[in-house]
């Protein structure tokens, strides 16, 4: 399918679905058991940050917002790599800031959150891609009356740069993730259970092939940062203070880093910020994540906050890496912290949940259609 649109919409990215998908199969598994590793479901967070950009008092008070984090003071390991970070805010385990939620407990699904105010929040995220927008969407912008208010719908079809379509295809991806997650487990209010819900997915997701593409895209640019990170996984101590745990952790990191090895090449980073701006257009794109991510502050529901922040810093985490350096080798001085790796390995997880989301809503689908 991919190959079919190669010479529109897809081209950052050589794929093919089916191939994504097999990857997926292989590397679900053992992605789901990392997830589950002490090391991995506990991420420290801040989810009490003031909006920086409005007024955000309009939480959400629904009972499936809630997050269940841990104590305060609560430690659930020694402590690892320190560094500073770069495409994200910075957040670690050490700032006094934040607690530890343990991620398990609160996975990502249907929390009840809609309306103007989640609205809000997607649409400023879409807005961050307003960034030197081209004449001739300036001219349908001037010509409709509004100043950069739909260019999520828009600035794919106008003669954008690689990286700013790039930029949108990230944010869009994320979007149906989220929106796959929350048809996935939706709770369905008559029978009073969570189940999957196909009319949610399609209306939302499925219907959508750009969309869909965008979710394989994301998943592209994840595993080629693991891959470009083998290395520092397969070296790193995963400081959790139980030994067995330990080795057990690091067998599984070394054979999720041992499937990545085998797989055909999906995402060619060296193709973006190469031209004569390619400094100053890496800064904006830089700063745009930045404010992506502090745009999450602003959201109501304090369960979709959570997973917000913690997508959008395995996101541009997987940028950092992918756009930092050139081999698979980490140049000196470039180092990640705990925060970082955890975000990046889990929201990889999120986007192989959706792929197989996505195969079982195909199946639900064509069971359907095929009944009537
Ligand atoms: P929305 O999903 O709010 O979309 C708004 C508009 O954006 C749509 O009308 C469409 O025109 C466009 N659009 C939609 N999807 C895409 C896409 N993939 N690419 C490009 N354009 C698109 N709700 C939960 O139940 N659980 C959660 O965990 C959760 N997490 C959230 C996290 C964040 C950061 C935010 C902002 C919201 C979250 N929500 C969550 C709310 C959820 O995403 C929707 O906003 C809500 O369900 C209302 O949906 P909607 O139908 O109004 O469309």
């Amino acid at each position: 399918i991919c190959r079919l649109r190669e010479s529109g919409a897809i081209d950052d990215l050589r794929c093919e679905f089916h191939a994504i998908e097999s990857v997926n199969d292989q590397l679900a598994g053992v992605l789901r058991q990392i997830a589950q590793a002490s090391y991995f479901k506990y991420y420290k967070v801040d989810l009490y940050k003031d909006c920086a950009f409005w007024n955000s008092n309009g939480h959400c008070v629904l009972r499936d917002c809630a997050v269940e984090t841990e104590d305060e003071g609560f430690q659930p390991f020694q402590k690892c790599d320190y560094a500073d970070t770069d495409f994200c805010v910075a957040q670690d385990d050490d700032s006094t800031e934040g607690v530890f939620v343990d991620l398990q407990k609160n996975p990502e699904r249907f929390t009840g959150y809609t309306g103007e105010t989640a609205n809000i929040i997607w649409r400023s995220i879409y807005e961050e891609n307003c960034f030197d927008i081209p004449l001739q969407l300036r001219r349908l912008q001037n010509d409709a009356g509004d100043s950069c208010q739909q260019p999520a719908h828009r600035l794919h079809e106008v003669n954008e740069c690689k990286e700013k379509r790039v930029f949108y295809r990230v944010i869009s991806g994320l979007h149906a993730s989220i929106s796959t997650h929350l048809c996935q487990e939706y709770f369905n209010v008559t029978t009073q259970e969570w189940s999957p819900n196909l009319e949610c997915f399609m209306s939302r997701v499925g219907r959508f092939p750009e969309r869909l593409e965008n979710i394989y895209f994301n998943y592209a640019i994840l595993l080629r940062s693991v891959f470009k990170l083998q290395k520092y996984l397969t070296d790193s101590t995963y400081c959790i203070g139980n030994p067995e745990e330990e080795r057990w952790l690091k067998a599984k990191v070394e054979e999720l880093v041992s499937v990545c090895l085998t797989l055909p090449e999906t995402f060619d980073e060296k193709q973006m910020f190469t031209g004569p701006d390619a400094i100053v257009l890496k800064e904006e794109f830089k700063d745009r994540f930045r404010n992506v991510s502090r745009i999450m502050d602003c959201v109501g529901c304090e369960k979709c906050r959570l997973w917000g922040k913690l997508q959008t810093r395995g996101v541009a985490t997987a940028l950092k890496i992918l756009f930092s350096y050139d081999n698979t080798e980490l140049p000196i001085g470039f180092e990640l912290d705990r925060g970082e790796v955890v975000s990046l390995i889990n929201t990889l997880n999120q986007f192989s949940k959706s792929l197989s989301a996505i195969s079982s809503f195909h199946r639900m689908y064509h069971q359907q259609h095929h009944s009537l």
